[in-house]
């Protein structure tokens, strides 16, 4: 048999989260965010599912999109950071592909380019953000520019927001503010939303939304509201390989982390950081053996982590989930300072993803 380490990928979940976010944001058109794998979900599966509901499906460069254009994908697809090199412009080009646009070089590799066809841009504002986007007083004269290019059919104005899943913070309020100050006059659709946006400030729905972790089931909201809406889509689960009685005083694992106080029954998972299942995760970090909760002891190890087996009768097989519906990623990236989104990406090919 095989080592049981499995992420457990339900498809119904995805489109019930999209479903959601639409729900949320009923005028408006979505861009599924299926960069990185679709956050380790399996793009070319996510975007298969997704197809015949979503308006458009959102990459982070041109070899994740064209995975999607040989799966069959149709839909639109909006590189998020546009192109990296001007070579790209013509693959982008052949392959139908919405660019974002953030740079004045970008501009420049656009309007110099020929293309069979022209493309749908988005012209990417920075309202406060600081990483990518035009400042906003230089964004009427490129738009200018966009609208009298050949190149160039439809235009989308857009903006990220730094802070919208901090539901109390006035910053994401400041940057809607520069966003429509920015584009005032031009005639445009807007988008301005990723999963916080969606799900905590209305205000900023605009004409697209771009759901990117909420559509695998995880709340990016920093008190963790909302959860209540989402179903998780990733199941990592695995077994345990050894079972062992340990006296007090006894360490576990590398670097003795954890010492038994009591006689303590100790469950052997095969799972470990090599698999994606984050090293910092702390003695107490929640596990479910036998669909109850449970926690780690000890460091986890390349291809193992250890728990405390409590008062179960666990035996070798017992089937361990490390997050899922009832211990949700969320939880065990508080237990590893770090958030979901690492958590999802960081699953390694080790790991067969198994779809339902
Ligand atoms: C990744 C990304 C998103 C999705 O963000 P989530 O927080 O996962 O919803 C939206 N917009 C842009 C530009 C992105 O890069």
């Amino acid at each position: 048999m095989a080592r049981p380490a499995q992420a457990l990928i339900d498809l119904e979940a995805i489109r019930h989260n999209y479903r959601e976010a639409r729900r949320l944001a009923p005028q408006t058109r979505a861009f599924a965010i299926v960069k990185a794998n679709a956050y380790g979900h399996g793009a070319v599966r996510v975007a298969q599912a997704l197809a015949a509901e979503a308006d458009g499906f959102g990459v982070a460069c041109i070899e994740e999109a064209l995975e999607l254009r040989e799966s069959g994908i149709s839909n639109r697809i909006v590189l998020l950071e546009g192109i990296f090199t001007p070579d790209e412009m013509e693959l982008a080009g052949n392959a139908g592909l919405d660019l974002v646009l953030h740079t004045p070089e970008q501009l420049e590799w656009l309007l110099q380019a020929r293309l069979a066809r022209p493309l749908d841009v988005m012209l990417k504002v920075d309202t406060g953000m600081h990483r990518l986007g035009f400042t906003p007083s230089d964004v009427p004269a490129v738009f200018t520019r966009l609208r009298a290019c050949a190149q160039v059919d439809n235009i989308t104005l857009m903006t990220h927001f730094a802070r919208a899943d901090e539901a109390g913070v006035d910053v994401t309020l400041q940057q809607l503010t520069r966003f429509h100050t920015a584009i005032r006059g031009l005639t445009a659709p807007v988008s301005l939303a990723n999963s916080a946006g969606i799900l905590a400030w209305p205000q900023s729905h605009g004409d697209w939304i771009r759901p990117g972790l909420m559509l695998y089931g995880a709340s990016p909201m920093d008190d963790g509201s909302a959860q209540a809406r989402l179903k998780p889509a990733m199941t990592l689960r695995s077994a345990l390989i050894a079972v062992r009685e340990l006296h007090a005083g006894e360490h576990v694992g590398y670097g003795g982390r954890f010492r038994c106080e009591t006689t303590t029954r100790v469950g052997v998972v095969a799972m470990g950081y090599a698999d994606g299942y984050p090293r910092h995760a702390g003695n107490g970090t929640p596990v479910l053996l036998n669909g109850q909760r449970t926690h780690l002891i000890g460091r986890v190890s390349m291809d193992m982590l250890t728990i405390d087996l409590g008062r179960q009768e666990a035996r070798v097989g017992d089937p361990v989930e490390l997050w899922g519906s009832q211990v949700l990623a969320t939880e065990v990236a508080q237990h590893a300072t770090t958030i979901p989104y690492t958590l999802f990406t960081g699953i390694t090919r080790r790991v067969p993803l198994v779809y339902r």
